[in-house]
């Protein structure tokens, strides 16, 4: 059976990285919509909030107040989900294995990537980037040469739509004594494929995407932008490091500028897609920190953006998504086509 005919009617997709399934039907894709409508985002306009707990010299929530940073700003968080100070502890009643629970320690950070409040990823320079990046570099090595920190997770929420309130450009860090969910599944896949290949699964995805160019959106020198063949959002992307890379550190100064470079890249294209500052989660994946030398990584990050047929139109995990399995309608080739004709020129 060729690839090609399915296309055009119900299939399902494979994700090698969690070894689930996707549903894609391109049919619905006609149906009329009489869904829920977002409001659309308006980008701040000022570049310093009076208000804004991230600006440079004003007070948290917590009580403590930032300096005035110049480029970037690392603070553990005044609300923070773990703690480096929880026991350890597996609990396992009546060795049944139904009520099971670990002491989980770790830490949480917030990286402000610029003191401007007006600022997004897409509209920072690629120089103003770098320094994030930097950042993001020291922050793994410093969080993950700590004995009780096995997984760095990093990440940034953008917009309302994805639960972050505040339009201050900034991400997050949480690192944690056990490898979460996502990462473990991947984990698991990519050890998996050495195994049996005695090569890394990203680098041979690679190889397959730069074939067909099909789902491609943009690369540079360092690194390719897919729209992954079994990708479940409507514009999900994965960043791909072109050379076998484990982690962010492993990056060199040219990978790290290029990396810079396709963040701004994909974000502004982002932007341009719906005339809106595009809200998403993005994050990184990589090794985890446990004193393993891990070879089967392959440093990548994940764009999940929630928006599907307008800046007001929205995607929703519910009903077959929680209960059976994730389902999109266009289908991850036409994103591309779609991602790859937005431009690169940042219109703020
Ligand atoms: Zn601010
Ligand atoms: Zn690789
Ligand atoms: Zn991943």
């Amino acid at each position: 059976m060729e690839l090609r005919k399915l296309l055009g009617v119900p299939h399902r997709r494979y994700n090698p990285l969690t070894r689930e399934w996707i549903l894609i039907s391109p049919h619905r894709t006609q149906r009329p919509w009489q869904g829920q409508l977002e409001t659309t985002p308006s980008p701040s306009s000022s570049a310093y909030d009076p208000n804004c707990y991230l600006c440079p010299g004003n007070e948290r929530a917590g009580g403590s107040r930032n300096p005035p940073y110049s480029t970037t700003l690392v603070f553990d968080n005044d609300f923070a989900a773990l703690r480096l100070d929880v026991e350890y502890g597996t609990v396992n009643e009546n060795n049944q294995g139904i009520l099971v629970a670990a002491g989980e320690s770790g830490t949480c950070r917030v990286i402000c990537f610029s003191p401007r409040h007006d600022l997004t990823l897409s509209s920072m320079t690629v120089d103003g980037i770098c320094k994030v990046v930097e950042v993001w570099i020291d922050q793994f090595r410093e969080l993950g040469d700590h004995s009780s920190i096995n997984y760095v997770q990093i990440f940034e929420n953008r917009g309302e739509m994805m639960g972050c309130s505040n339009p201050h450009p900034h991400g997050q860090i949480w690192a944690s004594e056990s490898v979460p969910n996502e990462p473990r599944k991947e984990q698991d896949s990519l050890a998996d494929y050495r195994r049996r290949s005695g090569r890394c699964l990203i680098c041979d995805y690679i190889r397959v995407e730069a074939a067909s160019e099909e789902r491609i959106v943009c690369q540079n020198e360092h690194f390719v932008v897919v729209v992954p063949f079994w990708a479940s959002w409507p514009f999900e992307v994965l960043v791909l490091c072109k050379k076998h890379r484990r982690d962010i550190c492993d990056l060199d100064d040219g990978e790290s500028f290029a990396l810079a470079d396709i963040l701004k890249r994909v974000t502004t294209r982002y932007d341009n897609l719906f005339q809106v500052p595009f809200p998403y989660s993005m994050g990184f994946h990589q090794r985890p920190t446990d004193g393993d030398e891990h070879l089967e990584w392959h440093f990548h990050g994940h764009f999940f953006p929630p928006l599907l047929r307008s800046a007001s139109v929205r995607k929703f995990m519910v009903g077959y998504e929680l209960l059976a399995s994730p389902q999109r309608d266009i289908t991850p080739e036409t994103a591309a086509e779609r991602l790859r004709n937005c431009s690169e020129h940042c219109s703020s």
